[in-house]
């Protein structure tokens, strides 16, 4: 017998245009385009509410965009040739941590109309991405902007319209104390609106900027974007930049998923998306925190529905936010990705979100990764500033010690920096032998996989 998926979003609050909105999203991809017509026998029909029938179907994962192709999630029988040779859209490849790359539909009305319905959820972002405003982007140059590895490229070079790239170079390690003057003095020339920047590549600047007590332009606001970012990062940040700080979440496959508010936390950006959320089982962190699953809405060129974007966020009970705000999931924070998962030696899930709050309290913490070797090993590479490298080791083991339990053997590597992995994205945590974490879901909320979703 079936039992009846339960959904999440029964329990939220949406305007009453929304739901209409969910079930043209998913009569467009089932009845209208190619790659979800192995979904039709799964989908209970719209006799059904549209949650539930969004609940009893699977997730898309990156491996279906890639089986499928680009063309296969045009819908209405669109062509793809004709409108990239129009020039309405272009083709984007996304390279992710784990090295899987993506071919998608780029159409920049869509993806404009979720940026700016995304700035409405945070009332700096809305004064200022009203248009045209002077940004400066400082993230590893390969996810966007000029890379340039030898050599540097001059102020022209690095500037597209009204954006400024800091950075051609994508190792902050190995950034030279030159270049972040120069980034310095871009920044007090520019006088961008907004930087917008990932969280790690801003923490070693402003690291920088303290160090050598630098005078810096503090812009408006500061978007975080790239990676979820680490307590320590933001701590950094915040010594050198008095300019309020929002983190944006969202993928070049799903747009803006995600923005924070004045009171920190993340609202769905409802205009743009919907976000199913799948909780993970009690015994791994759930009801609150859970796997998230993202449907686009009105984009002509894409049909995105129940996105795996392969994330862990954790949803906030306090409801209405205190800014006011109270449609849609409502999130605590972003805990990091299903990759970045660890267990305890006893088999209990920890996100990179746990992992990275125990260590944030340490003192002379910089930089850190943790690496889970074996069942119950787990190494962690880390570099301090003041005090030295030795007392902060015994700190860091013991506050690790806590969280995995007694039974685990905690190894820690003083080093001089962290490299990021390519393209250029910190990862703080993660694990030699990758998790399943489609096991640790709460059942309740999640269908059976699909045997065409093992490989
Ligand atoms: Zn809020």
């Amino acid at each position: 017998m079936k039992t009846r998926i339960e959904s999440f979003a029964d329990a939220s609050r949406y305007a009453p245009h929304y739901p209409p909105r969910c079930g043209k999203a998913l009569d467009e991809a089932i009845l209208s385009t190619p790659a979800y017509q192995v979904w039709r026998k799964r989908d209970p029909g719209d006799s059904t509410g549209v949650f539930s029938r969004l609940a009893s179907l699977s997730a898309l994962t990156k491996h279906d965009l890639r089986t499928h192709g680009p063309g296969g999630f045009v819908p209405h029988g669109r062509s793809l040739d004709e409108g990239l040779a129009s020039g309405q859209i272009e083709l984007v490849n996304t390279s992710g941590t784990t090295g899987d790359r993506v071919s998608n539909v780029w159409y920049q009305p869509w993806w404009d109309a979720s940026e700016a319905a995304s700035s409405q959820l945070n009332s700096h972002a809305r004064s200022l991405l009203a248009g045209g405003h002077r940004e400066a982007i400082l993230t590893s140059p390969w996810c966007t902007g000029f890379p340039c590895e030898d050599g540097f490229l001059t102020l022209e070079q690095r500037t597209a319209g009204r954006f400024l790239y800091l950075s051609e170079r994508s190792d902050p390690s190995l950034w030279p104390e030159s270049l972040m003057d120069r980034m310095i003095d871009d920044l007090n020339r520019f006088r961008p609106s907004i930087l917008e920047a990932n969280p790690s590549f801003l923490a070693k600047l402003a690291r920088h900027i303290v160090r050598a007590k630098l005078r810096v332009f503090h812009p408006p606001l500061i978007i975080l974007t790239y990676e979820n970012p680490s307590v320590l990062h933001l701590r950094q940040i915040r010594r050198a930049f008095e300019s309020p700080i929002a983190s944006s979440y969202g993928s070049t496959e799903a747009g803006y998923v995600f923005m924070e508010c004045e009171a920190g936390r993340l609202h769905q950006v409802t205009d743009s998306c919907h976000v199913d959320f799948l909780p993970l089982a009690a015994e791994h962190g759930g009801p609150d925190v859970g796997r998230i699953l993202v449907t686009t809405f009105d984009n002509p060129w894409r049909s995105l529905v129940r996105f795996d974007t392969g994330d862990i966020v954790r949803l906030s009970r306090q409801t209405p936010c205190p800014c006011g705000r109270h449609e849609g999931l409502t999130l605590l924070s972003v805990e990091g990705r299903t990759v970045n998962l660890t267990l305890t030696p006893g088999g209990r899930a920890v996100t990179q979100g746990a992992v990275d709050r125990v260590l944030g309290n340490v003192t002379g913490l910089l930089e850190y990764q943790l690496v889970q070797t074996g069942p119950a090993a787990y190494t962690l590479g880390f570099a301090t500033g003041e005090p030295p490298a030795r007392q902060v080791a015994g700190e860091v083991r013991d506050v690790l010690q806590s969280l995995y339990g007694p039974a685990a053997s905690i190894t820690t590597n003083a080093v001089e920096a962290i490299t990021p992995d390519p393209p250029g994205k910190y990862r703080l945590t993660r694990a030699l032998s990758p998790i399943d974490a489609d096991y640790l879901l709460d059942t309740r909320f999640a269908p059976q996989r699909e045997p065409d979703h093992d490989h």
